[in-house]
């Protein structure tokens, strides 16, 4: 498994090119109206390879597998938190992906994650193996599936000028209901894959949430894609995305 062989599904493409970032996360909205972040140009992003080297694996996975250990590209990814095939988080590793002589002396306590967590990387996994994803209304395709919750990562992200009023409120309840009363994170912006991987995790515990609380109508996103997080016996007649 190489991220070039995930072309043009999880990424668009494997070279470099400044317009990637816009390209891929402007193309749908959730959270927020359309039109309401600005593009930005950024030169060497791919889409969820993390900028600094986040190394994590599944402790079941090892412990239950024999050597050579089963490399996941997902591991390796600022997509996931969680194994969906064992229900418990990734936890970090500072050695290389393949090598886990560590783990074999003195293996790692596995921890839980999160229902919400994991049924946002059950579907991560779902679009990693079958090519699509069932949302509530409908089946969408694998690439709609990653570019949806980059976007409402992006969301969740975005600039005090790019969401105030209305708008800026509501991202601060997606925070809040996920257990952050502040928006924590770094004062300047930069892209999901170019923050610490702590921020990066709570970025997508927050994401998970979010997914959660819209198909539950407890909040309603602003922008053009929200209905396709809608449950389906909502009222019909919101704009779907492709
Ligand atoms: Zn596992």
């Amino acid at each position: 498994m190489s991220l070039s062989g995930w072309a043009p599904w999880l990424i668009d493409q494997t070279e470099p090119d400044a317009e990637a970032f816009t390209t891929y996360t402007r193309q749908f909205s959730v959270l927020l109206p359309a039109g309401r972040r600005r593009p930005r140009e950024i030169s060497e992003w791919l889409a969820w390879l993390p900028s600094r080297q986040a190394l994590r694996a599944c402790p079941l996975c090892i412990a239950t597998s024999m050597p050579p250990y089963p490399y996941q590209l997902l591991w390796l990814l600022s997509l996931t938190l969680s194994c969906p095939a064992h229900g418990c988080l990734l936890e970090p590793r500072a050695k290389a992906a393949s090598y886990f002589s560590d783990w074999e002396r003195k293996p790692p306590t596995p921890r839980p994650v999160s229902v919400t967590a994991l049924a946002m990387d059950s579907r991560t996994w779902q679009a990693m193996t079958t090519g699509s994803v069932d949302l509530p209304r409908r089946q969408v395709h694998a690439g709609i599936w990653f570019r949806l919750i980059r976007t409402i990562i992006d969301e969740l992200g975005a600039t005090l000028s790019e969401c105030r009023t209305t708008a800026g409120r509501l991202i601060k309840c997606f925070w809040k209901e996920a257990g952050y009363p502040q928006r924590l994170g770094p004062r300047s912006w930069q892209p999901h894959e170019g923050y610490p991987l702590d921020v990066q995790l709570r970025t997508l515990e927050v994401t998970a949430t979010a997914i959660h609380l819209l198909e539950r109508k407890v909040l309603i996103g602003q922008g053009t894609d929200a209905a396709l997080f809608l449950p389906d016996d909502a009222t019909s007649g919101e704009q779907a995305g492709q």
